[in-house]
């Protein structure tokens, strides 16, 4: 039973990706017909470096997308060792100093007893600064506070990374984790989609909680009895 859950989760997840994978080829793809369509001998210099441009653009942005569709299948080996948690979480946040020192975001650390797992440190490290960016790039300058916090509970060592930034809408939040997912002009919405891989390979939960205006929380609940 727990099997074919497994498998009607896979196809109707693999069903969902082509979905997304065919509305994002498309868009550009329409484009490129469209500035085709324009393309005649009486053009200007001006309107053919505009068509051509666009052609260009979107042409490339296919080739991107085959290009991370390729990389996010690619078998990527797990390497377990017994790690600190919360040393994976500053070495995250090292590589997120710069962004929050340019915000003059107000990072707040609550750390509990520190706990060691079997991790793969690398990417749990991606996963962790996947979170920490998008809490960085969700809230004002000046205004944001980001709260990272570790508690040990019952068979369980969460993560807590808490924001003060815009928030996600119900509608959203079912969404969130999906590739391609993204509300940002130059986002590429992968940073979850990958994020959840990592921690599922890790049979670690991840729950969200937020509301539009109100702040974001991302808990990450890691089973001690994983080895
Ligand atoms: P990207 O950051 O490239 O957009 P992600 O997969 O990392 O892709 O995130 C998908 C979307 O989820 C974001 O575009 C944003 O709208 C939303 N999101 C993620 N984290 C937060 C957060 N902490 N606060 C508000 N929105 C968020
Ligand atoms: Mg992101």
């Amino acid at each position: 039973l727990e099997r074919d859950r497994l498998l009607a989760e896979k196809s109707a997840s693999t069903a969902r990706l082509a979905r997304t994978l065919a509305h994002e080829v498309r868009n550009p793809l329409t484009n490129i017909h469209l500035s085709l369509d324009q393309l005649e001998p009486e053009l200007t210099d001006e309107e053919l470096k505009l068509f051509t441009d666009i052609i260009r653009r979107n042409s490339r942005r296919i080739n991107t997308l085959i290009t991370e569709l390729l990389e996010s299948f690619k078998p990527q080996e797990t390497v377990l060792s017994e790690v600190s948690v919360v040393e994976l979480i500053e070495r995250a946040l090292s590589e997120a100093l710069d962004r929050i020192n340019l915000k003059k975001i107000n990072l707040i650390k609550h750390f509990s007893k520190d706990c060691r797992l079997y991790l793969d440190q690398s990417k749990i490290k991606i996963a962790f600064l996947n979170l920490i960016i998008n809490a960085i790039e969700a809230m004002e300058a000046e205004k944001g506070v980001l709260t990272i916090s570790t508690v040990a509970h019952q068979e369980y060592f969460h993560v807590i990374i808490q924001d003060n930034g815009v928030g996600i809408s119900q509608e959203n939040l079912n969404r969130l984790f999906e590739p391609y997912f993204t509300l940002k002009t130059n986002g590429l919405g992968l940073g979850l989609a990958a994020t959840l891989t990592i921690l599922q390979s890790h049979h670690a939960r991840v729950e969200v909680e937020s509301e539009l205006g109100g702040g974001t929380i991302f808990t990450i609940a890691f089973p001690f009895s994983e080895k």
